[in-house]
């Protein structure tokens, strides 16, 4: 089977080269075509001429409007049988809508958002939650395989993404919680390389203190995760809270926080960024 991958950006391009080294990537496409240069595999100037080359396309993009122009392009040339997985995190509507657009063409879709970072795109060792007919994930397994190590069926079409979205809302608390510690830990003047080492070992550590932690406190917040990405998500959950009257609380003060610093320029750096607002 040949295999397409589309966005080649922070996280695209690690889960890329981990296909590219297990000898499965046959075509790239990426909107900036410089970042096609690092490799082997054929390099398609767009989505549709990438599509009508391949059997599988895998996808991992912004947000829901750009899920959702790759899926009008690429409709128009895919073969019929074609299997196509998202990546991105998007909305559970727009993976329905996708997956709807897609049947019409007789090709299969997937919503199969990751999590563990750039870390975890770079090593393989993402987890990957999927949403859709659980026989068509068992005929990509071998491929999804190569970039994450947790692959977790869930559900019908949209529920990979609703599970994306409870990270993202827990993602929001940990950022919280973290960036408000470091501070209050700053603030008494404590070395703080010396609290991360020690706390990240005990019961309140965990992956953003110990991938973050650091670089954070020591004022840096290179992406990463960006900020405006991980707004688009909360937005979502938003949304979601309100249709079933779950109350997010963290979340929202997140979004609060996220829109002050976004509207300071910082909306490309990593979500450590919070810890603007709360060192001394
Ligand atoms: P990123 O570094 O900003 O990369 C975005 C990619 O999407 C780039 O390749 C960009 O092309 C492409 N793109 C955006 N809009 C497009 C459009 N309309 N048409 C064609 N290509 C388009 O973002 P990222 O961090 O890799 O995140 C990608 C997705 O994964 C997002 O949905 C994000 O929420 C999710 N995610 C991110 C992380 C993380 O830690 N970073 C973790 C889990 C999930 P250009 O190169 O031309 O800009």
């Amino acid at each position: 089977m040949r295999i397409g991958f589309i966005g080649l950006g922070s996280m695209g391009l690690g889960m890329a080269n981990n296909l590219a080294q297990a000898g499965l990537l046959h075509a790239v496409y990426n909107r900036t075509a410089a970042k096609t240069a690092a490799f082997a595999a054929t390099a398609y100037t767009s989505p549709e001429a990438l599509a009508a080359n391949v059997d599988i396309v895998l996808l991992c993009v912004s947000a829901d409007q750009d899920v959702l122009d790759i899926i009008a392009k690429i409709a128009t040339t895919l073969t019929p049988g074609s299997i196509v997985v998202d990546m991105s995190t998007v909305s559970s509507q727009t993976a329905i809508l996708a997956a709807s657009i897609l049947a019409d063409k007789h090709a299969a879709f997937l919503d199969a958002p990751v999590s563990g970072g750039v870390e975890g795109a770079k090593n393989g060792t993402l987890a990957m939650m999927v949403g859709g007919d659980a026989a068509v994930l068992e005929q990509v397994r071998p491929v999804l395989a190569a970039m994450a190590t947790r692959i977790v069926h869930i559900g019908p079409t949209g529920s990979g993404q609703a599970t994306k979205a409870v990270n993202q809302v827990m993602c929001a608390g940990i950022n919280q919680a973290v960036t408000e510690a470091l501070a209050f830990g700053a603030a008494q003047g404590l070395a703080m390389d010396k609290v991360i080492e020690v706390v990240s070992g005990g019961a309140s550590g965990n992956w953003f203190l110990q991938h973050r932690g650091i670089t954070m406190t020591n004022g840096t917040f290179a992406p990463g995760f960006k900020l405006a990405l991980h707004h688009k998500d909360l937005k979502i959950c938003q949304s979601m809270a309100a249709q079933t009257g779950a109350a997010i609380p963290l979340s929202e003060q997140t979004l609060i926080n996220y829109e002050q610093l976004m509207a300071e320029g910082f909306g490309d750096e990593d979500i450590s960024a919070l810890y603007r607002l709360k060192r001394p």
